[in-house]
């Protein structure tokens, strides 16, 4: 199975409610969505677009209790425990300064810096904190809601309307026609930067009708033989973006106007800025152009 980042680690246990505080938990706290780390200075350079650069390490703070934020904070999740110690998220205000030696950072930057299995907590963390911010009152009577201690959900204590954390499916398609894949440019990517088409699933779609119409819908090109890769939890804000190939059956490109600036077909060994390895759109790009390399010896 291929590890992707933002996918839970193997060791960590999921818990609503933290029965009994061990000496010392990892705390996950944000500002917005820059989470609150300890760092060296930034020096490592970086594969992703949008960073500039990275530091050369980075951890999270280890704390007794919340006491050490010095104010309280807006919110306090229990996460659950990793390899045996618990996780705590708390969110601060907008103006919150950081600690002393510590400093805000996005988890862009964070990525292959901070260990593995924290930056993928943090991607869930960050994800809940989203949710209980959002989810404060009940969406049908505007009645405060209630956390439940055995289940991550808020719930309207007069209607009983339940809020459970969304997760947003979203498709993802690499399309390949002989030697060439298909990638293209959203309005909102870095400067020259390229990558496969991807769309979010509407109600009553299935995944493989969803990448048939996104696909048509945004280059007007027509899919077959659609084979599924992986999936990846996408914490921007709360989706699950599923990866397929699949190849090129009709239709000459056709951008779709205000969606796609450009679409094109690449040669393997001619591709363009691609986004970075934090993605599973990266992943999947790779994955394909080896498998056409091997089997074409081009
Ligand atoms: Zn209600």
């Amino acid at each position: 199975m291929l590890e992707l980042p933002f996918s839970s680690p193997v060791d960590f246990e999921h818990c609503v409610t933290c029965e009994a505080p061990a000496a010392a938990g990892h705390w996950f706290v944000f500002r917005g969505d820059q989470l609150l780390v300890e760092m060296g200075p930034l020096e490592r350079p970086s594969d992703d677009p949008r960073v500039r650069a990275r530091p050369a390490g980075a951890r999270l703070p280890l704390q007794n209790n919340h006491n050490w934020l010095g104010g309280d904070p807006s919110r306090t999740l229990y996460l659950g425990r990793l390899r045996g110690v618990d996780c705590w998220i708390a969110e601060l205000p907008a103006a919150a300064e950081p600690p002393g030696g510590m400093s805000w950072q996005g988890l862009r930057t964070l990525f292959s810096v901070l260990e593995d299995a924290h930056f993928a907590l943090a991607g869930r963390a960050l994800q809940l904190l989203d949710w209980d911010r959002n989810h404060q009152y009940c969406g049908r009577c505007g009645t405060p809601t209630e956390p439940r201690r055995e289940e991550r959900v808020r719930t309207c204590p007069a209607c009983k309307l339940s809020a459970y954390p969304r997760v947003a499916p979203a498709v993802m398609a690499l399309i390949k026609k002989q030697n060439q894949i298909l990638l293209a440019r959203s309005p909102h990517f870095p400067p020259g930067m390229w990558s496969a088409l991807a769309g979010f699933v509407e109600p009553g779609e299935s995944l493989e009708q969803c990448l048939a119409r996104e696909v048509e819908e945004e280059v007007g090109v027509r899919i077959s033989n659609t084979r599924y890769f992986a999936s990846q939890p996408w914490p921007f804000p709360h989706s699950l973006m599923i990866a397929f190939v699949c190849d090129w059956e009709s239709g000459e490109l056709k951008p779709q106007a205000g969606e796609i600036e450009a679409a094109n077909w690449f040669e393997v060994l001619q591709l363009p800025k691609l986004p970075s390895k934090i993605s599973i759109a990266r992943r999947l790009i790779d994955a394909v152009v080896e498998e056409i390399k091997g089997t074409n010896d081009v």
